[in-house]
């Protein structure tokens, strides 16, 4: 039978994207895609590259101070939202842009507009036009997840936080995640009063203890109101903004409350179940380490399948795919050792076992030091940052590696390679100082602060 298509990619983030791609341009298959949103998807519209925008924005406050020490005449003159939000949608626009070519480029054929699944071999256009492809591609990512609170719509979602029509003045943060951290963050550092509720003991639940600990401290430093074992149990309007009722007895008032309480594969309506496809618990589409789904024709990757929620991963799947099936190379991409960052302030980069993960899995030697750069030491302030790796006893190899810092991210992912080629702590110590930098406390920690 001949089909329209070779390929039908339901989502144009980046998993799609990808996947689209190098099908197409590539391998020379014939590809559509469909879109309903902005093309690039939560990425690029809704997610990590506006947010890390808004990051750089709001670290200036502590720079323009930092400078100061360091004999500089300035002074912040106040941070204009407006003006802030007019660039970043220029610059949204302009990468949306970017992707939309990238993809007419390599001859995939776009449709802007929601695609559902009709069968194993059809899809259907909101607009009611159907294609015939030999395989379809989900990839829809998720949407942001909000409790049934009462109350619940008058909270927002890290959607809409890139639209503010001004920043509040006083915010909270529920949830204790990637999300609600960053978002902490960045909004004490655009100047707003933030407090941030956690249901459970400690932010950041699932990284290393220590290191989460240092990264709550600093944000505790900044004078950001967190709350852990608290939970907001409904929300009101007042006169002047939102009643939060929480489980620790409080009512505050804020002028803007943000959920960022997980988020959940976006699979409904899509006619999943109707192909005789069992989603997860959370509508997680279940896959194979090809990304292959229980019907042969349809695959699925990136957040919709809900293994690892990382733009990284969902590319890396989505190009996997595409040489699995129009390659002729099967591959399957390796979740085992992906690092990561949490861009709060410091930063957190993270990759391989937390301490408590890996002294479950085996006998182990934890290098740990805690330090004030001589950057910021300079200018007067006690931050400190964070440097650990976890060494197995057996083996030797570098199990895990934690970085609280600024700029952890970027050092995180060069000490991912490492790890990935089985370092030793030897092949660490090996390496010689880059002087003076905060990473060469990597190949310097000499004796164990502990064994377990
Ligand atoms: P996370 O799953 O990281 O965190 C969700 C938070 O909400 C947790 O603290 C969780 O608590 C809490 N929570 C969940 N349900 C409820 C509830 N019913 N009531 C109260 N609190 C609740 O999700 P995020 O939304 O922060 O991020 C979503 C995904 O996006 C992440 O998985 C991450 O992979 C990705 N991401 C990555 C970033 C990066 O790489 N820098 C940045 C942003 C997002 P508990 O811990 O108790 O379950």
């Amino acid at each position: 039978m001949a089909f329209d298509y070779d390929l039908f990619v339901i989502g144009g983030g980046s998993g799609g994207v990808r996947a689209a791609r190098i099908a197409s341009g590539e391998h020379g298959a014939k590809v559509g895609l469909a879109e309903e949103s902005r093309m690039g998807g939560t990425c690029v519209i809704r997610g990590c590259v506006p947010k890390k925008l808004m990051v750089f924005a709001s670290a200036y406050p502590e720079a323009i101070a930092e400078a100061r020490e360091y004999g500089w005449d300035v002074t912040s003159g106040g941070f204009d939202w407006t003006h802030f939000r007019t660039r970043l949608e220029t610059e949204l626009d302009r990468l949306e842009g970017a992707y939309r070519n990238t993809l007419q480029n390599a001859g995939v054929v776009i449709h802007d507009e929601r695609a559902v699944i009709v069968d194993a071999h059809r899809v259907r256009l909101a607009s009611g036009v159907e294609f015939t492809t030999k395989h379809i591609l989900v990839a829809t990512g998720g949407w942001p997840f909000v409790p049934e609170i009462p109350g619940r719509d008058l909270a927002i979602t890290s959607n809409e936080m890139f639209h503010l029509p001004a920043l509040p003045r006083r915010a909270l943060v529920v949830g204790g995640g990637y999300i609600a951290s960053e978002f902490a963050c960045i909004l004490k550092g655009l100047g707003v009063e933030v407090s941030q509720f956690y249901r459970g003991a400690q932010i950041l639940r699932g990284f290393d203890d220590e290191a989460r600990g240092h990264v709550a401290n600093a944000m505790r430093a900044q004078g950001i109101d967190i709350h852990c074992g608290t939970d907001v149990m409904r929300l009101e309007r007042t006169d002047a903004g939102i009643r939060a009722v929480a489980t620790d007895g409080t009512e505050r008032e804020f002028d803007l409350v943000l959920y960022a309480t997980g988020r959940r594969p976006n699979t409904a309506g899509l006619g999943l179940e109707a192909l005789g496809l069992t989603l997860g618990r959370n509508g997680e589409i279940p896959v194979d380490r090809f990304s292959q789904t229980a019907v042969p024709s349809v695959f699925a990757v990136g957040d919709v399948t809900g293994r690892v929620n990382l733009t990284p991963v969902a590319i890396r799947e989505g190009h996997a795919f595409a040489d699995t099936v129009f390659g002729g190379k099967p591959t399957a991409f390796d979740h085992g050792l992906v690092a990561s960052a949490i861009f709060t302030q410091p930063e957190m980069g993270s990759v391989g076992l937390s301490e408590e993960a890996a002294r479950d899995q085996e006998p182990i030697e934890v290098y740990s030091t805690a330090f004030r750069p001589i950057r910021t030491l300079f200018a007067g302030k006690q931050d400190r940052v964070l440097m650990k790796l976890i060494v197995s006893q057996a083996s030797r190899k570098v199990l895990g590696c934690h970085i609280v810092a600024p700029e952890a991210g970027e050092m995180i992912q060069l000490a991912a390679i490492a790890i990935g080629l089985g370092a030793t702590k030897e092949d660490f110590d090996r390496t010689c100082a880059v002087h003076p930098t905060m990473a060469e406390e990597l190949v310097t920690m000499r004796k164990p602060t502990r064994t377990a």
